[in-house]
C-alpha cells in the first residue's frame, strides 16, 4: 500500500506551523518534550481502555459527535472503539487526546503526535478524529490521515533537524539505533524517516517483516513483510522491485537467531534501465520486527560481448 501524495502546499503549510510552534519552544535539542507541545496547545491528554465500561461511559459524556451529544448513548462510542479497533481519538471541541492504554507504551508518542497533527492542520476541521490501526501506520490511505503522520514526523523529528543529522553519519544500522535513541522515538519510525530523507540522491530502501529465517515465518501464513520502505532515488531509479520478492532475497543471508544483527550481505538489484547495482544490506530483529536497511554501493559493469 502507498500512502497518498500530499499537496507540496499543505506539506509547506505544515513545515511552517511546526517551524513556528517549535520556535515557540526555544528551537529544544532531542528528544522533543511532548508535555511541552500539549502545553502550548493546551490540550489534554488521556487514556481509554476498550474493556473498562465506566471509562468509556465518562468519555462519551464529555463527547459530541457531529454535533450530537453522547453523554445518553455511552454505547454508540463504546460500540465505535471496538468496531473500528481504534487506538488513539482527538477530541477537538475539549481539546482532548485520547490513546488506548493497551497499545505498547513505544507507540504512545505517535499516537499522540499523529493526534497533535489534527490540531495543526485546522483544515481537518472540527471533526472527531479516531485512528485504528490501518490509518495511523506510517503509510496510510486517506490524504487527512497522511497529513496528520506527515506532521508527527515533523513534530517528532524537530523539523529539519533529523535530516542533516541523519546525512552526517555513515549508513547502517547501528547509526539508526543511535539516532533512535537520541531522538526517543521507535525505531521503525526512526529507520523510515532515515530512509526517506537520507535517500535524496542515494538509492536506500527498507523492510519492515517477519523474522526473514524460513524457519522463523508465521505458522499462519500470515504477512511476511508489512511494509516496504523507499527512499525518493530508489523509488524513481528501481520502480520495478517489489517488497515481497526482496524479503526472499533477504532471508538468503539471515541467520535464525533470536535477536539483534541477524544478518547482512551484498545484494545484486536491477533497475529499471536493467543494469545491475550492488547494494549493502543489515537485517536486525527486536523480538517483534525484523528491520532491514539496505543502501546502494556501486553500479556493476554491464558485460558487453564482442562479435
Ligand atoms: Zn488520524
Amino acid at each position: 500500500m502507498k500512502s497518498p501524495q500530499i499537496r507540496e502546499r499543505d506539506k509547506s503549510s505544515i513545515e511552517t506551523r511546526v517551524a513556528k510552534l517549535l520556535k515557540e519552544l526555544g528551537n529544544p535539542e532531542p528528544p522533543l518534550r511532548l508535555e511541552d507541545v500539549r502545553f502550548l496547545l493546551e490540550i489534554n491528554l488521556g487514556y481509554f481502555q476498550h474493556d473498562d465500561a465506566g471509562v468509556m461511559k465518562r468519555l462519551a459524556h464529555r463527547l459530541k459527535v457531529a454535533g450530537h451529544q453522547l453523554a445518553n448513548r455511552p454505547w454508540l462510542l463504546i460500540d465505535a472503539v471496538k468496531r473500528l479497533d481504534l487506538r488513539a481519538l482527538w477530541v477537538p471541541d475539549q481539546k482532548f487526546i485520547m490513546i488506548d492504554k493497551e497499545q505498547p507504551e513505544a507507540k504512545w508518542r505517535w499516537l499522540e503526535a499523529h493526534e497533535m497533527g489534527h490540531k495543526l492542520c485546522d483544515w481537518h476541521g472540527p471533526f472527531l478524529f479516531g485512528d485504528n490501526k490501518f490509518t495511523l501506520s506510517p503509510e496510510c490511505h486517506l490524504k487527512l490521515e497522511a497529513e496528520a503522520n506527515y506532521t508527527a514526523g515533523q513534530l517528532l523529528f524537530l523539523g529539519d533537524k533529523f535530516r542533516g543529522e541523519a546525512s552526517d553519519v555513515k549508513l547502517g544500522f547501528s547509526s539508526v539505533k543511535q539516532l533512535q535513541g537520541r531522538y526517543k522515538n521507535t525505531l521503525t519510525t526512526t529507520l523510515w524517516r532515515f530512509i526517506e530523507q537520507r535517500g535524496h540522491q542515494q538509492p536506500i530502501v527498507g523492510l519492515i517483516s517477519c523474522h526473514p529465517h524460513p524457519s522463523k515465518h508465521p505458522a499462519s501464513g500470515g504477512d511476511l513483510c508489512r511494509h516496504f520502505i523507499q527512499s525518493p532515488a530508489f523509488a524513481t531509479r528501481f520502480s520495478k522491485i517489489n517488497g515481497l520478492s526482496l524479503f526472499h532475497q533477504v532471508a538468503g543471508y539471515c541467520k535464525p537467531q533470536k535477536g539483534g544483527l541477524v544478518g547482512e550481505d551484498e545484494l545484486d538489484l536491477q533497475d529499471d534501465d536493467g543494469d545491475t547495482h550492488r547494494f549493502q544490506f543489515e537485517t536486525f530483529f527486536n523480538q517483534y520486527d525484523a528491520l532491514t536497511l539496505g543502501w546502494h554501493i556501486s553500479k556493476k559493469p554491464r558485460l558487453v560481448s564482442l562479435a
